[in-house]
């Protein structure tokens, strides 16, 4: 198993082998430089060094969401898991400080916020992350995200529910409202209760959490709820959404309102719905449906060539909205560009992707999978889906929650092209 683990790990920095040969320069625009847009940028520019790559991205820094619930339950400083573009822009790819306002996917062009003038490209790759969807909760409005903090992009988002959190008075309730599937990281809701019970054990001992859930099974629920129990036994109560109904409405005293219940939050959480990012859905790449669909053979979009869509964005079930994926999709869409551009042929892909989660500091547990296309679908490999075992011993999770620090080291140093070894190491 741990054999296994490590295979997967050791993957994640493995450059995909290829030749390339001198060509005139096509032009690739890469939007969104988080984990999907920023590995794009940087292996076409590795495989096909002939390319003008920009990014555009209007953040200086991108802060994850993978180690951000670390930074929600006090144990990192938002510095460790914040990464520049210096890395890429030294290996020759073009940041654009700047947000795309609309393209146009069949012409190719891509209209600025900072600029009238459109960018023209021959390849298009689109890594937008998701949008939150606050419409079918009743009572929510512009300053929900203040007063409700998702935390589901990193960042101020993340501070404020950490702020909330210290500020919470002794006993209190902290509720924590997970959304349905499709979302972004799914084991993301119960990762969180964890690391917030780990913070509450010391400094708020009689505090309760609650998870007003939209779903009635989770992601590795079983070794959750065994972490649960014997870590934090009678913190965390789940109600699942055949128990307490759908989550229709909240109010300014922070209550959320079930079909069948009442839960009075003191600190609380609401993670909503979600559909792709903005740029894509405005443009119709998710022919109407929040998610939007590729060739999961290279990543372009079914409905205009040479755009590829990459990342949370997209549906790409049986593969979890993960960091892990996009940065495996963004490998697998940038062999493709990069052989189109060499004149070589496609290579034939897999995939993986493990969703670790800490429980706590020093118990870690996961979930793999490996994936390929079968029949213009993606799908996983038979026998290839794994999870940590229950009732393993305490060396066993202790390995585990090195593996997630390892991973994180290295797919951070893979997308940013980044060495925060040091400054992760030491953590907050
Ligand atoms: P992102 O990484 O979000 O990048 C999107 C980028 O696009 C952003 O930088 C944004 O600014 C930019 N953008 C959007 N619109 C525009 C525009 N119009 N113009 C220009 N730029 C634009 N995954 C894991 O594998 N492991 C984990 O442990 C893990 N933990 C997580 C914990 C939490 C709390 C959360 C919320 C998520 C976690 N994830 C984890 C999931 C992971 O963060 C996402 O799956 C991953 O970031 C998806 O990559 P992406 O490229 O699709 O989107």
């Amino acid at each position: 198993m741990i054999k296994r683990r490590r295979f997967l790990q050791a993957s994640v920095l493995v450059p995909l082998s290829f030749s390339v040969p001198g060509r005139a320069k096509p032009r690739v625009v890469i939007v969104g430089g988080g984990f999907g847009g920023a590995t794009a940028a940087g292996y076409i520019k590795k495989l096909a060094p002939s390319a003008e790559v920009s990014l555009v991205e209007p953040a200086r820094a991108f802060i994850t969401c993978p180690f951000s619930n670390l930074v929600v339950a006090g144990k990192r400083d938002i510095n460790t898991i914040t990464f520049d573009y210096t890395g890429l822009q030294a290996a020759g790819v073009r940041h654009i400080a700047t947000s795309a306002r609309s393209i146009d996917p069949k012409g190719r062009l891509i209209y600025l916020e900072s600029n009238s003038a459109p960018l023209a490209c021959d390849f298009l790759v689109l890594s937008p992350g998701i949008e939150l969807v606050y419409d079918s909760i009743e009572g929510t409005g512009v300053r929900t995200p203040m007063e409700l903090p998702h935390a589901w992009k990193a960042g101020y988002q993340t501070l404020r529910l950490r702020s909330q959190l210290e500020d919470m008075k002794q006993g209190g309730v902290f509720v924590i409202a997970a959304p349905d599937n499709p979302y972004r990281c799914p084991p993301g809701p119960y990762e969180r209760a964890s690391l917030v019970a780990e913070y509450f054990k010391r400094h708020n001992p009689r505090a309760k959490i609650i998870i007003v859930d939209a779903k009635d099974n989770f992601t590795k629920k079983a070794l959750f709820q065994e972490g649960w129990n014997e870590r934090y036994p009678g913190m965390i109560d789940w109600v699942p959404v055949s128990q307490t109904g759908t989550l229709r409405r909240v109010d300014e005293d922070k209550v959320f309102y079930t079909d069948f219940d009442e839960f009075p939050a003191d600190v609380g959480n609401l993670i909503p719905p979600q559909r792709a990012g903005a740029i894509v859905t405005e443009s119709g790449l998710d022919g109407g449906r929040g998610w939007c669909e590729v060739d999961p053979g290279n990543f372009e979009s079914t409905l205009a060539s040479n755009v590829y869509i990459l990342g949370d964005a997209v549906n790409a079930a049986p593969m979890p909205k993960s960091a892990f994926s996009a940065n495996n999709q963004a490998k697998v869409c940038a062999a493709s560009i990069a052989a189109r551009i060499n004149g070589t042929p496609p290579l034939e892909t897999f995939m993986m992707n493990t969703c670790y989660s800490l429980i706590g500091e020093d118990y870690g547990i996961s979930i793999s999978g490996v994936y390929k296309t079968a029949n213009e679908r993606l799908v996983a490999v038979p026998d290839s889906e794994d999870t940590s075992p229950l009732g393993a011993d305490k060396a066993f999770r202790q390995a585990e929650a090195k593996y997630t620090h390892d991973w994180y080291r290295a797919i951070t140093a893979d997308t940013f092209i980044a060495n925060k070894t040091l400054s992760h190491e030491a953590g907050a």
